[in-house]
């Protein structure tokens, strides 16, 4: 991981991955582009239900050089993965074909061509400052800076969303992971100072302001270093209980299923399985969660957030069962301390975890998560600060 985070950093990061770039293949690249991680507000596994989700940009970037090639060659080099530079030919890409992080880049490439976009190769070096493994979406933040790069480089004319579903695509269906278009449309679409109010149904989006410095808050990001095995098989065993749960209510998805209609909703799935009634439950109340925190943000009443987040905690601790104890101690010794609100973010069984503190706050309940993750003998996390920042973009 190389570079910093402010706009100096980002600079001094465009400069490297360009002189990194000019050693590998001996040529300075045609461009330089960047792409964010993020952190999800509230709204979660509910992406794949068609439901609401409420990102954030993060500070932290994949940038990507990038030069255009026409002889067919795909080459990748990352600064952050040991080995040399992999070598691919566009015309032999098919799904799984590719494995480890090349997958990632490389599924790109073959989206687009796949959309009818005749990519003809490429060269790319990049480096990240995305924790990877995190939660924090290092993987869509790949994506999407090779997408942004070949959109630039070979004239497709693709919007942002496009090019979010693109990169959704080669992670679902090249790299063989059943993720939903937040990530991605996160990456691409944020912009300063906002969260994103995406509805995965339509791909509307709203900017939603989210200047957390303005009214003496700060978004914490702990990450608490841990990824639990259960994780993969849970994720998938989710979404096939939303599915079925959807299925046994008529509907297309859960989405369509109001707030107001859920106790009559779970009276009527009273003989399925409890774990389609528990993410049912969680799901439809997750999304009306989004709403309240997009009401909440539009009237300027942030620190109304807190419990909110605490309580969607809850429901993915209690009904939806993706939490574990790391994350589940971040919210307790954080709201212990006097934050504001906390839960975890993104598929759970490790990851991270978001703190909404006062500013004034922030290095007292910091402290306190440390000291509990310490004498709980877990790894000590890493915590920073989540300011909202801009999405994917060209740097020079
Ligand atoms: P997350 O997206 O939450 O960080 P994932 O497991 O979805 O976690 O994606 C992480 C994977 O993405 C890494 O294991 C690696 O294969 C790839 N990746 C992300 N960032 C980089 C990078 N800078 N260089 C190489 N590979 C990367
Ligand atoms: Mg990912």
């Amino acid at each position: 991981m190389a570079g910093g985070d402010g706009p100096a950093g980002r600079t001094d990061a465009a400069a490297a991955v360009a002189v990194r770039f000019r050693e590998l293949y001996g040529a300075a690249p045609d461009g330089v582009w960047a792409a964010p991680g993020r952190v999800n507000l509230i709204g979660e596994y509910t992406d794949f239900n068609n439901g609401f989700v409420l990102p954030l940009a993060l500070p932290h970037t994949t940038v990507a050089a990038v030069s255009r090639r026409t002889d067919g060659v795909l080459r990748l080099h990352s600064a952050d993965v040991r080995g040399g530079v992999a070598r691919l030919a566009v015309e032999d890409l098919r799904p799984r074909s590719v494995t480890r992080w090349t997958g990632y880049p490389a599924g790109v490439v073959w989206a687009l061509r796949e959309a009818g976009h005749a990519i003809t190769g490429a060269d790319i070096h990049l480096a990240s400052t995305v924790p990877t493994g995190a939660g924090l979406s290092s993987s869509a933040a790949l994506e999407v800076v090779v997408a942004l790069a070949l959109n630039d480089l070979f004239e497709l004319g693709l919007s942002g969303p496009e090019l979010a579903v693109l990169a959704q695509r080669a992670e679902n269906a090249f790299v063989g992971v059943p993720c939903g278009v937040m990530d991605q449309t996160a990456s691409v679409c944020c912009t300063d100072g906002h969260a994103l109010h995406l509805d995965t149904r339509d791909l509307s989006l709203r900017q939603v302001p989210f200047d957390l410095a303005a009214v003496g808050l700060r978004l914490l990001v702990v990450d608490t270093q841990v990824k639990h095995a259960l994780g993969d098989g849970a994720y998938a065993a989710r979404r096939a209980a939303c599915e079925a749960g959807a299925r046994a209510l008529g509907a297309r998805s859960l989405r369509e299923i109001p707030y107001a209609r859920l106790p009559a909703a779970l009276e009527q799935l009273a003989g399925e399985p409890e774990d389609v009634r528990r993410c049912v439950r969680h799901v439809v109340g997750e999304n009306h969660r989004v709403e309240r925190v997009i009401g909440l943000l539009d009237e300027g009443d942030v620190r109304a957030v807190g419990p909110v987040l605490v309580e969607g905690h809850a429901s993915l601790r209690d009904d939806l069962r993706v939490s574990c104890a790391e994350l589940d101690l971040v919210v307790e010794a954080a709201t212990a301390a006097g934050a504001v609100g906390a839960r975890m973010t993104g598929g759970g069984f490790g990851g991270s975890a978001i703190v909404l503190v006062e500013t004034a706050d922030a290095e007292t309940v910091t402290k306190a998560v440390r000291e509990a993750f310490a004498s709980a003998g877990h790894r000590a996390p890493r915590v920073f600060a989540a300011v909202p920042s801009r999405g994917a973009h060209r740097i020079n």
